[in-house]
């Protein structure tokens, strides 16, 4: 059933402003963000006191949170909670294949069908609607929550129907997006050795083949505005480097890139915490 009232556990970067956009679609909204929901809570959305209060006011929980232990403590929450009204809860966040499963598996105990839908294209693509989507879970589930998702996500995929699926299809994405964004950082540290211009060499790149997410989105935006504001973080992306890693090893699947990017991430991370994800540029080049 297409649910009546949502409800919005996680309100950071992501999670408010596709709450946001979730109102502006006409949906009842009711959120809840630990770090404070007042202060985070979109206009013309409702608050709730706790997770557990959230899952006994929505008919689907949606969940934008850090991680996947965080999200199996608000699955254990809203697999308690009293007087549940929840029967859906939608994963959005990055947590690994291993914790959806787990989070499945909870839930389904408690009749709640968890399923899984990580989402890419960053803070921009939530303001914009504009994210892309990786559902895995029944199609029946999907169809009931299309009007849903396609409020904040243009381009949502059915990419699997059991939980988890959504999650390989995200951390091989930011696999690889983790990758192009360091391995351009280096190659323009080595141009720059020689003196080559930035400018000059983005604008090489994206009519060459070294074009990438990095030489078209983050350089160009994010970097050489001096911003560095994906509104992503360091500590973010080396996270889903190491679930990544650790995800290789459980499919025993070719593993030496995955290793060395993934290195190079959690050493920018112990050595700026708090920093935004394009903050790896001045970590690679020292400048
Ligand atoms: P964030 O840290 O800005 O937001 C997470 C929010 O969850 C915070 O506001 C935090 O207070 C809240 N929270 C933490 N524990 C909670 C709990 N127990 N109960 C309720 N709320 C709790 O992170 P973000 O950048 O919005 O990312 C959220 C998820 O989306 C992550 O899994 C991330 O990997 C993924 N993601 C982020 C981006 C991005 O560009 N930022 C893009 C795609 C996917």
């Amino acid at each position: 059933m297409t649910p009546r009232v949502v409800g919005f556990v996680g309100l950071g970067h992501m999670g408010r402003p596709m709450a946001e956009r979730i109102v502006a679609a006409g949906f009842p909204l009711v959120g809840f963000d630990a770090a404070g929901t007042a202060e985070r809570l979109p206009e013309g959305a409702d608050g709730g006191a706790s997770v557990e209060e959230v899952a006994t006011r929505a008919d689907t929980v949606l969940l934008s949170l850090p991680d996947g232990p965080v999200v199996l403590d608000v699955v254990e929450s809203i697999a308690a909670a009293k007087a549940r009204r929840a029967t859906t809860v939608v994963d959005l966040s990055t947590t690994g294949p291993a914790a959806a499963v787990e989070a499945a598996t909870r839930l389904a105990a408690v009749g709640v069908t968890y399923v899984d839908g990580p989402v890419s294209g960053g803070v921009a693509g939530a303001r914009r609607g504009t994210l892309a989507l990786m559902y895995a879970g029944p199609a029946g589930v999907l169809e009931d929550h299309r009007g849903l998702l396609d409020a904040f996500a243009s381009h949502v995929v059915a990419v699997g129907t059991v939980a988890g699926q959504g999650q390989t299809m995200k951390l091989l994405n930011n696999f690889l997006s983790a990758t192009a964004l360091v391995a351009t950082s280096e190659a323009l540290t080595f141009g720059l050795a020689h003196g080559l211009s930035l400018p000059v060499m983005l604008d090489v790149l994206n009519a060459s083949t070294g074009r990438n997410s990095a030489t078209v989105d983050k350089f160009p935006n994010r970097i050489l505005t001096g911003t560095y504001d994906a509104g992503f973080s360091t500590a973010l992306m080396a996270k889903d480097l190491r679930l990544y890693v650790d995800s290789l090893g459980r499919a025993s699947t070719p593993d030496a890139v995955g290793h060395a990017v993934s290195a190079v991430w959690q050493q920018a991370d112990a050595a700026r915490p708090g920093s935004d994800f394009t903050e790896i540029w001045p970590f690679v080049s020292g400048t």
